[in-house]
Order: structure tokens, then sequence, then C-alpha cells
């Protein structure tokens, strides 16, 4: 997607405060933090959101919540974390480029 801000930021044309890579993600700091830790995971692979999901996804969608345990770790975050996927424009999806919000830490807001 030549028009997609994360893909951008996946080819390292737009900077970005990674903390992690690997084949299939790209790790970094949401730029307009919500918690004390608030990361986004983002798939190199472009996919819009879940609604564009298919079976073969299947593999990227395991790896994703595999490794969303080890960041949040490797955070700190002992004690627990908060994942969140916005779905859509009705979901609150701002950006149309799959990812995952991990929120931890002591800001974290109550959930209600
Ligand atoms: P969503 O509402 O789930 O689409 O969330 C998009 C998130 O991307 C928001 O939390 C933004 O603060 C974050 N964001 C937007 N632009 C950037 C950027 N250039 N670098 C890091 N995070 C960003
Ligand atoms: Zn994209």
């Amino acid at each position: 997607m030549t028009d997609c801000l994360f893909c951008k930021i996946v080819a390292g044309e737009i900077p970005c405060d990674k903390v992690y890579e690997d084949e299939l993600v790209v790790v970094f700091k949401d730029i307009k933090p919500m918690a004390e830790v608030h990361l986004l995971m983002v798939p190199k692979q472009h996919v819009a959101s879940l609604n564009e999901l298919h079976d073969e996804h299947d593999a990227l969608l395991v790896h994703m919540m595999k490794t969303l345990p080890k960041l949040a770790k490797a955070q700190g975050l002992n004690d627990g974390f908060r994942t969140i996927i916005n779905t859509g424009k009705g979901g609150g999806q701002v950006i149309f480029h799959l990812h995952l919000h991990l929120l931890g830490g002591a800001s974290l807001p109550g959930f209600a």
C-alpha cells in the first residue's frame, strides 16, 4: 500500500520509536501514549483490519498473540497488560493497517 502510514513506518520511510522487530512484525511506541507503556504491534504485511483476515493470516495472528507477553515482560509489565484492537470506523480505528495496542503500567485507566 503506497498511501498507508504504517506501511511507510515498516519500510523505514517514516521514523518511529521502535522497540522490537522480527520477520513478521514491527513494534513501536504510540506517538500519543494513553498509558505509561503504549506500544503498537504492526504486521509487516498490509492487512487493513480484522475484517480483512483470511486463512493465510493464521500463522501471523498466532505469532502476534504469542509475541505480546514477551514484549510486555521486556517492558517490565510483570503484573499484566491490556491489548486493544480497534476495528472499523465504528470501533474507533483511525489507521487502516491492522495493529494491536499493548498498554500497561501505572497510568493504565479503568475499563468500563
Ligand atoms: P487506532 O485508533 O487503533 O487506528 O490507533 C491508531 C494509533 O496510532 C493511535 O493511538 C495513534 O496515536 C497512533 N499513531 C498515529 N500516528 C503514529 C505515528 N506516526 N507513530 C506512532 N503512533 C502513531
Ligand atoms: Zn499498510
